[in-house]
């Protein structure tokens, strides 16, 4: 373990700069927290609370070009004409075999507990057989510098949602604030090697995270049923905006898209776009059929989702507990009057 000021902490993101990786870090603009890349000027926010965006939105980049291919397309006077298959033979495109993977290193400077643990859940969706290898090569090679929470704020319940604990390969420097400074606990070779390059003050011991203070208290259920039975209030004032699955760090459902250039029409790039359940288009098939019909239906999806379904697909709950979908909804719906049961909520 290390002891460093304030100015050494400040240092890291350059050094993990040096040794060659991509740095993320908190920012602040006007009020707002933000993960954006590591410039000299960065102002980085070392108070921050929350965040309105999350490791995933770099593991998993919205708008990602997957791969391109040559289509028959052309632009004719009537607009886009695109060849399908007929009776007189397949459609003819080739799909273009120029598939590259992301290259290069992230390292994460100052994420909280609960970002570490959405890492955890996103690796076991993205990782599971068979693996993304957009995720996968994005996610290899992964630093994390894991700074702890000292207190939640009114929306933040990682204590009941037990995601402030952190796994092994989720974290591989600890930061903790202590008096004017801070102490620095290594737990990987990566992280002693990014450590070692700090001038700090050796101390004896180590550390262990411990949970932050939290201003509600409250104990998750949240089965099926539970979820079915629940209260769901306000939900009739959701705008669809889908801020509460924009702002998830563990969202990951997903649209694809062929993007054509007008310009170009046979140069086709085929684009995974984030996607949120609580768009009525989420669960619309051919036809024009939806499943989720209701806002309440969306709503109680996206919860069963998170804590159900998530347990039993992945062994792992989909939900942190940031408390981001209950801070930054407009229409002020809070799902711990659904799945929360208990004291001082
Ligand atoms: S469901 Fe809400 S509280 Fe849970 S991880 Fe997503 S944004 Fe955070
Ligand atoms: S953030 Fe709130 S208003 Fe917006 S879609 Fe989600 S529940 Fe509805």
């Amino acid at each position: 373990m290390i002891r460093v000021k304030v100015g050494q902490l400040l240092r890291l993101p350059s050094v993990l700069s040096e040794m060659g990786y991509r740095v993320i870090v908190p920012t602040e603009s006007n009020g707002v927290t933000k993960f954006a890349d590591f410039a000299t000027d960065s102002g980085i926010d070392l108070h921050y609370v929350r965040a309105i965006n999350a490791p995933r939105d770099f593991l998993l980049p919205d708008g990602e070009k997957l791969f391109s291919y040559r289509s028959t397309a052309t632009v004719t006077s009537y607009g886009l004409k695109i060849r399908f298959p007929t009776v007189e033979g397949p459609c003819p495109v080739t799909i273009n075999a120029e598939y590259t993977a992301p290259s290069g290193r992230i390292a994460f400077f100052a994420i909280h507990p609960c970002h570490a643990n959405s890492i955890r859940y996103l690796d076991s969706v993205m990782l599971s057989d068979p693996a993304d290898p957009y995720y996968r090569a994005r996610r290899d090679g992964m630093l994390t510098v894991v700074m702890e929470c000292e207190e939640g704020d009114d929306h933040c319940f990682c204590v009941p949602a037990e995601s402030w604990e952190l796994e092994e390969g989720y974290c591989d420097i600890l930061v903790r604030r202590s008096g004017d400074g801070f102490l620095l606990q290594p737990r990987s070779e990566a992280g002693k090697k990014a450590a070692s390059r700090l001038e700090a003050q050796e101390e004896l011991g180590s550390i262990k995270e411990r949970p932050p203070k939290m201003r509600t208290s409250f104990r998750i259920h949240a089965s099926e049923e539970d979820i079915d039975r629940g209260e769901a209030k306000g939900i009739d004032s959701c705008t669809l905006c889908a801020a509460c699955t924009v702002t998830c760090p563990t969202c990951y459902c997903s649209d694809i898209e062929d993007r054509f250039h007008l310009v170009d029409p046979s140069n086709v790039e085929r684009v995974r776009k984030r996607m949120s359940c609580q768009r009525r288009c989420y669960s619309m098939i051919a036809g024009g059929n939806i499943f989720l019909k209701t806002k309440e239906d969306r709503y109680r999806w996206r919860l069963k989702h998170k804590f159900p379904f998530s347990s039993k697909a992945f062994g792992i709950s989909g939900c942190v507990g940031c408390g981001n979908c209950i801070a930054f909804c407009p229409a002020g719906i809070d799902m711990r009057r659904t799945v929360g049961r208990g004291t001082n909520k």
